[in-house]
C-alpha cells in the first residue's frame, strides 16, 4: 500500500505549484469520463518536469503522464498514481524546430506555418499535445509524426537522455511506450525537421484537410477513432463495398467494419456508436467509462463474429487494473 500523504510531502519541495488530491479525470479527458487521480500535478516548466520524472521513476512511484486526454479512456475508479499533466509548451521554430511535448500539436502547426514551414498540416484537427502524438505515432492522411523527428529529449528509468527516434520503435499508431511493460518514460521535448514552403500553399493544404475532417467527424465528445484500421489484404479482397484504392492497399477502415455490422447508433448507457462515423464512440452526455468499455467490447465481438478479425484499440485504457506500468 502506498502512503500517498507521505509521498505528497516528499514530492512537494520539487513542485512550484500545489499538488491536487483526487482530481476528477473527467475534467481532463475529451470523452468526459474518468474517476479521480490520486495525486495530480500540472507542470509547465521543462526542468521541473524532468526533475519530478527522475524522482518518481527512481523511487518507483506509479506515474501517469498526460497531455490533453484525447486518446485515453480512464476507468470510473480513476488512476491510482501520480498524474502529471504536461503543459510545457515552449517551441523554437525553424527548419530544425525544437518543441516541448506539452505544446498542442495544432498550435505547433500554426506557429510553423506562419513561418513558412511545412510538414505538420496533417495535425491541424488533432486535439492533443505533441507528447501524446509521439506515444501513438499520431497521424492522418498517410503522414505520421514519427516521419519528422530528429531527436527526443526524455527521462527513462530515472535518467535524462537524448535518443534517436529509433528508440521509440514507431509503427502505425504505435510505439514501444504503448506496450505492456514499457519502461517508465517522460517525453520532454523533440527536435524535428520541417520543410520551407509558401505560406499560402501550407494553409491551403491545411484548410483542405480540415474541411474533410469537419465533413466526417461527429461534433460530440469522443476520443477520435476508437479502433485502429485493419491491414489485411485477404480481408480487403473479401469486401465488395470497399473503395478500390483501399482494397488494393489492403487497408480496411475500422469504421467500415463497424458500420457493416449495423452498429451505427448502437448505445450502451450514455456511450454510443456515432451515426456520422462508426469508428467514433461518443458521449451522449451522461456516459460512464464503464459504458464506453462495454460498448467497445460489444463492437469488437460483433466485428469478430462477422469478419473474423479482432479490432485493436487506438484509445488507451488507463486505470483498468492491468494497464498501469509495473515498477
Ligand atoms: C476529435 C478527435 C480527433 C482525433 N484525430 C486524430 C487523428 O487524426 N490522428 C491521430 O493519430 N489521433 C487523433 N486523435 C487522437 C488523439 O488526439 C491523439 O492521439 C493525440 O496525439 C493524443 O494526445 P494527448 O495529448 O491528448 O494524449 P493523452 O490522451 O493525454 O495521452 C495519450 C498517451 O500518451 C501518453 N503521454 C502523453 N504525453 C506524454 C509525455 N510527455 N511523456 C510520456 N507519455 C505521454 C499518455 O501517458 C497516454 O498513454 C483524435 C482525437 C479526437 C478527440
Amino acid at each position: 500500500m502506498i502512503d500517498w500523504d507521505a509521498l505528497a510531502q516528499q514530492l512537494s519541495p520539487l513542485c512550484s505549484r500545489p499538488l491536487l488530491r483526487n482530481e476528477p479525470m473527467r475534467r481532463h479527458t475529451t470523452l468526459r469520463v474518468g474517476g479521480p487521480a490520486t495525486l495530480f500535478y500540472r507542470v509547465s516548466e521543462l526542468d521541473e518536469f524532468a526533475r519530478i520524472s527522475e524522482w518518481a521513476q527512481s523511487h518507483q512511484v506509479p506515474t501517469f503522464i498526460m497531455g490533453h486526454g484525447s486518446n485515453i479512456l480512464v476507468s470510473d475508479t480513476g488512476i491510482h498514481a501520480l498524474v502529471i499533466y504536461n503543459a510545457c509548451e515552449r517551441a523554437v521554430i525553424g527548419k530544425e524546430t525544437y518543441a516541448e511535448t506539452g505544446i498542442p500539436i495544432r498550435e505547433l502547426f500554426l506557429k510553423a506555418a506562419q513561418q513558412g514551414l511545412s510538414g505538420l498540416e496533417f495535425a491541424v484537427g488533432i486535439p492533443g499535445t505533441l507528447g501524446g502524438a509521439l506515444v501513438s505515432n499520431a497521424g492522418a492522411y498517410r503522414q505520421n509524426i514519427a516521419d519528422l523527428l530528429i531527436e527526443i529529449d526524455l527521462v527513462s528509468e530515472g535518467k535524462r537522455q537524448r535518443v534517436s527516434p529509433d528508440w521509440m520503435q514507431f509503427s502505425y499508431r504505435d510505439s514501444r511506450l504503448r506496450r505492456p511493460c514499457a519502461p517508465p518514460t517522460a517525453l520532454l521535448a523533440v527536435r524535428m525537421c520541417l520543410k520551407p514552403d509558401a505560406k499560402r500553399a501550407i494553409f491551403a493544404r491545411a484548410r483542405h484537410l480540415q474541411r474533410q475532417r469537419i465533413e466526417k467527424q461527429p461534433p460530440e465528445s469522443s476520443a477520435g477513432s476508437f479502433f485502429k484500421n485493419v491491414y489485411d489484404h485477404a480481408l480487403a479482397q473479401r469486401l465488395p463495398g470497399l473503395p478500390t484504392p483501399l482494397r488494393e492497399a489492403g487497408v480496411v477502415p475500422a469504421g467500415f467494419l463497424i458500420e457493416a455490422c449495423g452498429l451505427k447508433g448502437y448505445q450502451i448507457g450514455g456511450a454510443c456508436v456515432s451515426r456520422k462515423h462508426a469508428n467514433f464512440l461518443i458521449n451522449r452526455g451522461d456516459a460512464t467509462a464503464s459504458d464506453f468499455y462495454q460498448l467497445a467490447q460489444k463492437v469488437k465481438q460483433a466485428v469478430h463474429e462477422q469478419f473474423g478479425v479482432w479490432l485493436e484499440e487506438e484509445v488507451l485504457y488507463v486505470g483498468w487494473t492491468t494497464d498501469m506500468p509495473q515498477y
